[in-house]
């Protein structure tokens, strides 16, 4: 889905609209609430309806942050700044 995304270890703003990017998050899924030494941004506890407790963590590393569009916060962006930047298309044969 976001294949066109790049990282950056600083909040990138994007080229075209000066939206700034997101923090690249991990998503981790456990009976236990997060332990790791990522910083924990948000977690969902589940009670199954058998008792059973599990736990969704969304965790970051503190540095890294993304731009869905690559240079640019999504392909709109992108084509809106390609369209004003690039020269004039050719006449097809
Ligand atoms: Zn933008």
């Amino acid at each position: 889905m976001t294949h066109n995304a790049m990282f950056y270890s600083y909040k990138p703003k994007c080229r075209q609209c000066g939206k700034a990017g997101s923090k690249e998050c991990d998503t981790f899924y456990g009976d236990e609430p997060y332990n790791g030494n990522q910083i924990l941004v948000k977690e969902k506890k589940h009670e199954w309806a058998d008792g059973r407790i599990s736990y969704t963590s969304t965790t970051w590393d503190g540095e890294t942050y993304k731009l869905n569009g690559g240079k640019f916060c999504t392909s709109s962006c992108a084509i809106a700044w390609a369209n004003d930047n690039a020269i004039q298309p050719r006449e097809a044969d």
